[in-house]
């Protein structure tokens, strides 16, 4: 019996996953739920942990974590830190958690010259103050990916990765067999 057979049977734990969005869009949880009723199937085989799935705040020890989004801020570095500490595999998906993506694009300004040009110069500023409150993150200089931050142990690249590309790297990683993409899942953009 496969180590998928047994999982589905429940002969065997099923696998913990979390999920964290840091720097992105949310596109990339999108196209993980565009596998549509196949979710069906993946939650016979795995349990969600913290996820915005489920709406657990804190991630416990499990066995897979995928990060979406990069590096940008205080709090994206400390949820990455975390997710790295308590997932076995640790998977940056998507463009923006790969190389920086769309967020990184301005890290070619000064990050002085970004907040001043949304909160100062912006199209219909009408109190014009960048905003300092504690409970706001602190932002770093530069948007990061997050192997700059954390050792990775896999890339899902695209933007977002698509629905298909979730499902055969999650049902392969699950059987316990190597990563096989065919050519037409991947793509960069
Ligand atoms: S990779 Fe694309 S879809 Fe995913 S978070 Fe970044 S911008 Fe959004």
């Amino acid at each position: 019996m496969s180590e998928m057979e047994m999982a589905e049977s429940g002969k065997t734990p099923k696998l913990k996953v979390a999920t964290a969005a840091l720097c992105g869009c949310f596109g990339c949880h999108m196209s993980l739920l565009d596998i549509d009723e196949r979710i069906l199937k993946l939650v016979e085989l795995i349990e969600f942990d913290r996820t915005p799935l489920t709406d657990i705040k804190k991630v416990g020890k499990c066995d897979i974590g995928l990060i979406e989004g990069g590096v940008a801020n205080a709090e994206n570095v400390e949820v990455l830190r975390e997710f790295r500490n308590n997932c076995d595999i640790l998977v940056a998906v998507g463009a923006c958690a790969v190389n920086g993506g769309v967020p990184a694009m301005r890290n070619q300004f000064d990050l002085k010259e970004c907040l001043e040009e949304v909160y100062i110069h912006g199209i219909g500023v009408e109190n014009p103050q960048i905003p300092n409150d504690i409970e706001i993150p602190l932002l770093l200089d530069k948007v990061h990916p997050i192997h700059e931050v954390v050792r990775v142990d896999y890339f899902l690249p695209g933007c977002p990765p698509s629905a298909d590309t979730f499902w055969t790297f999650l049902t392969d990683l699950i059987a316990g067999e190597a990563i096989s993409f065919p050519y037409s899942l991947i793509h960069y953009d």
